[in-house]
């Protein structure tokens, strides 16, 4: 069984491509703390907003970014997953709500991946109605899937192209969360997806 794994994993990378290196992934992420700091460092202002990553996709692109900003916040975790058929949207289910208050607050949106939007459409929608003030929504990556999406990302890291993507936190069956990099599979491995 462990074998197995092993080897599938092993195969799955072997036939990627390497999109952007570890080098280009962390120049992105400063780029967007950069962006973050600018806006919220107005000691001024007083703000105090709440972060939240979107697990599990974006527990690495968290665990980089947060140290880089510099202005005080309030971080927790929210689980969204997608279910039923994709290609109809797919329902949204929540496994973990915000537990600080979302009311009357600034609420930046931490996650991976924003492809076709459905997930983070939702999210925003249901925070405007938990009573935020503002939603602002910070993925590592866009897809450029060469349509428009229900919700527009308001910082992003990096655009890739609309191929399947692991590493820094995004998985395929699992596997390959832990790279520093990312790498676009070959399609002819996700066929059974
Ligand atoms: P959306 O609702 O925007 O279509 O789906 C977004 C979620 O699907 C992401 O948060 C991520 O979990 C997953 N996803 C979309 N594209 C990719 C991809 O290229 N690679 C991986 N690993 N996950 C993806
Ligand atoms: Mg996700
Ligand atoms: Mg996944």
């Amino acid at each position: 069984m462990q074998d197995f794994h092993h080897d599938r994993a092993r195969a799955l990378l072997k036939n990627a491509e390497e999109l952007f290196d570890k080098e280009s992934v962390q120049a992105a992420v400063s780029r967007m703390a950069d962006s973050l700091n600018d806006r919220f460092g107005d000691p001024s202002k007083q703000e105090f907003p709440l972060v939240l990553g979107v697990m599990g996709g974006a527990v690495v692109f968290t665990g980089n970014i947060l140290p880089q900003l510099t202005f005080p916040l309030e971080f927790d975790y929210i689980h969204v997953s997608r279910y039923g058929d994709e290609d109809q949207g797919g329902k949204v289910v929540w496994k973990v709500v915000p537990r600080p208050t979302v009311s009357g607050r600034t609420v930046i949106v931490l996650d991976d991946i924003l492809d076709e939007g459905e997930t983070l459409a939702h999210v925003k929608e249901r925070l405007l109605e938990m009573g935020a003030k503002e939603v602002i929504i910070a993925v590592f990556c866009d897809k450029d899937i060469g349509k428009s999406k229900p919700v527009k990302a308001d910082l992003v890291g990096i655009t890739i192209p609309n191929r399947f993507v692991v590493g820094f936190g995004m998985d395929a069956y699992g596997y390959w969360r832990n790279l520093p990099g990312l790498w676009a599979l070959n399609p002819d491995d996700l066929s059974t997806r």
